[in-house]
C-alpha cells in the first residue's frame, strides 16, 4: 500500500480505480508562413469557436443552478474580446510570419505570466484562466479529439491540475473523487470541486502517473490517498462511505421541506456568512435567509479601509444573489481578536472589553457612515436587516438610528434608490440581555450572539485553550439570559434569533423552539442537520408551558387611591414591528 498526502478541498470517501488524466501536448512548429491573412483567419475562427464553448458552458451551468461556475467561462468569454491584453499581441506575432497556433503559445502564456506575477492572490488566480483559454484555442486550432480524456469508467481522477473549462467537461457520472499535484484553494478547480461536492485532494505533489489503473480510496477525513490499500482500510472506509451516503441523501430529503416540529410550531433557519464567496453554499442547503453576515470579513479581506463603492458591492452582490431571502447584515465588528493595521486602533490590556465593534463605529461616526450609507444604497437590490453588535445601552442603539437617519436624508437628497430594511441589534453581553425590555422597545429584531454571552457572562476568554475544564457552553447563567432575551423581546413584539455557535447545538433545539425563537442562524452546512432536529421535535408534551404574552401587572387592589401615581404612560403607542417608512418616519 501507498499513502500519499495532500490537502482536503472537499471531504468524504471515494473508492475505485485512478485514472491518470494527461491533456494532448502539442508540438508547435516554428517555421514561418507566407500567408499571413490565412493565418490570421484561422486565428479568429478558433477565437470565435472557443467564445462560443464558453457561453455554452455558462448556459449549462446557469441552467444547473451553478451560478459561480457559469461566472468563469461568462469572463472566459469576455477575456475573449480583450484586444490590448489577447488579441493584438496575437496579431503582432502572426504579422511577423508565424502560425496562429505559433501566436496564441507565445501571446497567451505571456498574459498568462503577466497575471502570476500580480500581488493578489485573485489576480494571481486568473494566470490559469489564461492557460485553459490558450489549452482551448490550440485544440480547436490542431483540431483534436479531447473526448475520452476521461475513460470510459468510474474512476479518482489524478491530474497535474485541471483547468475549469476541463473540470465543466468531465463527465460527472464517471467521476469518483478528484486529486491534483498543483492546484490551490482559492483556484477554480477547488471552487468547482466545492459546488459538485467531489471527495477532493489538492497540492498532492507526490502522487506518480504509474498509480494509473490502480485501486484506491481517497480518504477526505484525512487528507490523504491509499494506492492499494489494506484489506482492513477498505472494510473500515467502505463502512464509513456508506453511513456518509445514507446521511446526505437523508438530508438531502430535507431541502424545500418546512423548518416546522411535529405539532406545526415554524422556525426560520438561516445561515452566517462571511461574504459574497458563500451565497452559493447558502443556496445549496437551503437556508432560508442570512441570520448574520460578519462584515467584518469585507474589512479584514482588503489591505485598505474598503471604499463605500466596494463595500456597496459587495452587500449589493449578496442581497440580490439571494433575493427574496432576508440578509441581515452586522455592521463592522472589529477589535478583540479580529485586528487591522489600517485602523490603527491603540493596544489595549483587555481587548475584548475594549475599545470595538460600535464603539469604535460610535467614535468614528466618519468610517461608521461609509457603512451605512453603502447598506442603505444596496437596500434597493434585496430584503436587508441592518445589525448593531456589542449593545449594551439604550442611548448606543439610538446614536446609531440618528446616524443612520442622517445617511439616509443624504442619500435621499443624492438621489439614491433605497428599499425597505429591518433594525437589529445583538444580544452578546449581560448588559442588553438583561436590559431587553427596553432594547426591543427600539429595534424589530434581536440575535443572540451566544459566543460573546458565553464569554461575558461567565468570564470566560472564548480565545484561551486553557480553560477548557471551566468553560460551559450550557451553563445555567447563559441559558437563562436567552430564554429571558426572548421573553422580553416578544413582550414587545420584536422577533428574536440566536446567531452564536449554540444556535446548532442540536442538544439545545426542543429547548430553544419551547422558550419561542424565531430564528437560528448557523454556518451552511448546518442548515440541514439543525432542519431534521426541528422536524423531529414534537412541542404538544409542552403544551402548558408554551410561551405566551405576558398579562400588564394588574394594579394592587389596596391602592386605588385617586392619588396613586399612574402607571407611566410612554409618549407614543407601542411601535409596530417593520420596515424603514416606519422606521425613520
Ligand atoms: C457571537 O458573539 O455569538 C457572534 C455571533 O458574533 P462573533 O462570533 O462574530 O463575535
Ligand atoms: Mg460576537
Amino acid at each position: 500500500m501507498q499513502t500519499f498526502k495532500g490537502i482536503k478541498i472537499v471531504n468524504g470517501i471515494a473508492i475505485g480505480k485512478i485514472k491518470v488524466y494527461k491533456p494532448a501536448v502539442y508540438e508547435i512548429s516554428e517555421e514561418l508562413v507566407s500567408d499571413i491573412a490565412a493565418e490570421i483567419a484561422r486565428f479568429e475562427s478558433a477565437r470565435v469557436k472557443v467564445q462560443e464553448d464558453q457561453n455554452a458552458l455558462y448556459d449549462k451551468e446557469m441552467k444547473a443552478g451553478h451560478k459561480d461556475t457559469a461566472g468563469i467561462f461568462e469572463a472566459h468569454a469576455l477575456m475573449l474580446d480583450d484586444e490590448d491584453s489577447l488579441i493584438d499581441p496575437c496579431k503582432e506575432v502572426m504579422a511577423e510570419g508565424h502560425t496562429a497556433e505559433y501566436a496564441v503559445r507565445e501571446a497567451f502564456d505571456a498574459a498568462a505570466e503577466a497575471f502570476a506575477n500580480m500581488d493578489d492572490e485573485y489576480f494571481k488566480a486568473r494566470s490559469a484562466d489564461v492557460i485553459d483559454l490558450k489549452n482551448s484555442m490550440l485544440d480547436v486550432l490542431f483540431g483534436a479529439d479531447t473526448a475520452n480524456l476521461q475513460g470510459t469508467e468510474p474512476a479518482i481522477l489524478v491530474a497535474e491540475d485541471l483547468a475549469p473549462s476541463e473540470t465543466v467537461k468531465l463527465d460527472k457520472s464517471l467521476l469518483l473523487g478528484l486529486v491534483t499535484r498543483l492546484g490551490s484553494s482559492n483556484s477554480h478547480t477547488a471552487i468547482l470541486a466545492r459546488s459538485m461536492n467531489w471527495p477532493t485532494l489538492i497540492q498532492c505533489h507526490d502522487i506518480t502517473d504509474d498509480c494509473d489503473g490502480k485501486f484506491a480510496i481517497l480518504d477526505g477525513y484525512n487528507s490523504c490517498i491509499y494506492v492499494e490499500p489494506d484489506q482492513y482500510l477498505i472494510d473500515e472506509l467502505t463502512a464509513k462511505q456508506a453511513e456518509d451516503k445514507a446521511r446526505e441523501a437523508k438530508l438531502q430529503e430535507l431541502k424545500g421541506q418546512p423548518s416546522e416540529t411535529k405539532d406545526g410550531r415554524k422556525v426560520r433557519l438561516y445561515a452566517n456568512i462571511g461574504g459574497p464567496k458563500d451565497i452559493a453554499a447558502v443556496l445549496e442547503n437551503d437556508a432560508e435567509g442570512v441570520g448574520l453576515f460578519r462584515s467584518e470579513f469585507v474589512y479584514l479581506n482588503s489591505k485598505e479601509e474598503p471604499t463605500e463603492d466596494e463595500q456597496f458591492a459587495a452587500y449589493k452582490k449578496v442581497l440580490e444573489g439571494l433575493a427574496p431571502r432576508l440578509v441581515i447584515i452586522r455592521t463592522c465588528d472589529i477589535g478583540a481578536d479580529k485586528t487591522i493595521d489600517y485602523m490603527k486602533l491603540d493596544k489595549e490590556e483587555n481587548p475584548a472589553l475594549g475599545f470595538r465593534a460600535v464603539r469604535i463605529c460610535l467614535n468614528r461616526r466618519d468610517f461608521f457612515k461609509k457603512q451605512l450609507r453603502a447598506l442603505l444604497r444596496a437596500s434597493a437590490f434585496g430584503k436587508l436587516g441592518i445589525m448593531f453588535p456589542m449593545i449594551i445601552s439604550r442611548w448606543e442603539v439610538q446614536e446609531c438610528k440618528e446616524i443612520l437617519e442622517e445617511c439616509r436624508k443624504e442619500l435621499k437628497e443624492e438621489g439614491k434608490a433605497m428599499g425597505e430594511i429591518e433594525i437589529g441589534i445583538m444580544i452578546e453581553t449581560p448588559a442588553a440581555a438583561l436590559c431587553a425590555d427596553e432594547l426591543a422597545e427600539e429595534v424589530d429584531f434581536f440575535s443572540l450572539g451566544t459566543n460573546d454571552l458565553t464569554q461575558y457572562t461567565c468570564a470566560i476568554d472564548r480565545q484561551s485553550a486553557n480553560l477548557e475544564r471551566f468553560s460551559d457552553t450550557h451553563h445555567p447563567a447563559v441559558l437563562r439570559l436567552i430564554r429571558e432575551t426572548i421573553e422580553a423581546g416578544h413582550r414587545h413584539g420584536t422577533w428574536v434569533g440566536i446567531c452564536g455557535e449554540l444556535g446548532a447545538d442540536p442538544t439545545l433545539t426542543e429547548d430553544f423552539l419551547k422558550w419561542g425563537v424565531d430564528e437560528l442562524s448557523v454556518n451552511p452546512k448546518s442548515i440541514l442537520p439543525l432542519r431534521g432536529n426541528v422536524r423531529n421535535v414534537d412541542l404538544s408534551k409542552f403544551k402548558t408551558e408554551a410561551p405566551k404574552p405576558e398579562p400588564k401587572p394588574e394594579p394592587k387592589p389596596e391602592a386605588p387611591e385617586p392619588e396613586a401615581p399612574k402607571p407611566e404612560v410612554k409618549a407614543e403607542a407601542p411601535k409596530p414591528k417593520g420596515f424603514f417608512g416606519r422606521l425613520f418616519g
